[in-house]
């Protein structure tokens, strides 16, 4: 087999090596489906330098033959496979105190031989899945295209009088039918004052006219994951709050796409959107970070955010670019792309319309 996953094992050797590691044992699943190809939900992984296990049990065993390249060593384990892998360690053993529970960790202290060490090595497989391949950037770009014929068909049905619940399940319906294996989280579809919400679950509610909807959502496509939000009007009357604030963040959204590039820095990259809001006087109305990346998980590095260092974007990662004003008790605005960073422009997987979009 020739898949990217051919390669990857050594990538995460190369980044042992920088961490005076010898090897990783590598248990989060979505970890090791990068790593490996595996999409079973028992397998794990350990890598070194010479060395590159896969352990998955009885049930796998087949479809692990077909997706983990020969390069791996495949062993089968019973269902707790950490005993297998604890066979092969020797030296200083990296493992993902990010995503391993204590007791796991308990389990695995006790039976590791004489002379490995055990060392917090949570992150290690999450950075370098923070910079997609072409394959995977033509995963998440067909999930951001089906996305978008979605979020069309919302705009052809309407909204007024249909409710939150209604248009978040028609959504759903809308992505598997078209193939996506699913929703890569729940839509959030929040009207009125409930858009002051930015994580709203959608209510037994009718949209009313005249209102801002919050729209976000996005699916899965050969596992890889889209995200994209649109706030659409259901009416011409509008107050001048709402046309004024839905303004202001398509500004500092097109503002933010305009500074994403590789060599930036995430927080630099959230303060342009932030500073932006922040001159109108609403900075503590856009509670939440600028944006995340996206890839076979909804959430992961890098992040766009005032919290995280200003660590340089890299050509390749995928993120969300997702300004928001939340106005309590009235309405919310939120305008979500998802983009490939590049050394220059960003390249923009997102293509349903931001021009304020009315619908009926
Ligand atoms: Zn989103
Ligand atoms: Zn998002």
């Amino acid at each position: 087999m020739t898949l990217a996953t051919d390669t990857r094992a050594d990538q995460v050797a190369d980044k042992l090596e920088e961490r005076e590691l010898d090897q990783l044992l590598v248990n989060d699943l979505i970890n090791v489906r990068w790593l490996t190809g595996f999409t079973g939900t028992n397998g794990l992984a350990l890598v070194g330098r010479d060395l590159k296990l896969f352990v998955t049990d009885f049930r796998y065993v087949e479809q692990a033959r077909a997706q983990v390249p020969d390069s791996f060593e495949h062993a089968r384990g019973k269902q707790e496979l950490s005993e297998e892998a604890i066979k092969r360690m020797s030296g200083r053993v990296g493992y993902d105190d990010v995503h391993m529970t204590v007791r796991q960790f308990n389990k695995l202290r006790e039976a590791v031989p004489e002379g490995v060490e055990l060392v917090p090595a949570g992150g290690v497989v999450e950075e370098l899945r923070a910079v997609k391949d072409a394959r995977e950037v033509e995963a998440i770009r067909a999930a951001a295209a089906l996305a978008d014929e979605v979020f069309a068909e919302i705009a052809e049905r309407g909204l007024v009088g249909r409710t939150e619940h209604e248009v978040a399940v028609d959504a759903e319906i809308g992505f598997r039918r078209r193939g996506a294996a699913g929703p890569s989280f729940s839509p959030i579809v929040a009207s009125g004052p409930h858009g002051a919400l930015p994580h709203a679950v959608p209510r037994q509610v009718p949209i009313e006219a005249d209102t801002l909807v919050v729209v976000d959502m996005g699916c899965v496509l050969d596992g890889y994951s889209s995200d994209c939000t649109r706030t659409y009007a259901t009416g011409e009357g509008l107050s001048d709050e709402m046309r004024s604030v839905y303004d202001l963040v398509l500004r500092a959204q097109l503002a933010a796409l305009d500074a994403v590039r590789a060599g930036v820095g995430g927080r630099s990259v959230d303060s342009v959107a932030r500073d932006l809001i922040g001159s109108e006087g609403r900075a503590d109305q856009f509670g939440h970070g600028l944006g995340h990346g996206v890839g076979l998980d909804i959430h992961e590095d890098p992040r766009l955010s005032q919290s995280v260092s200003d660590k340089p974007l890299a050509a390749g990662n995928v993120v969300t670019v997702e300004p928001g004003v939340y106005v309590p008790g009235a309405f919310g605005v939120r305008i979500e792309d998802l983009v490939v960073v590049t050394d220059d422009r960003p390249e923009i997987l997102t293509s349903f319309t931001k021009e304020l979009t009315v619908v009926g």
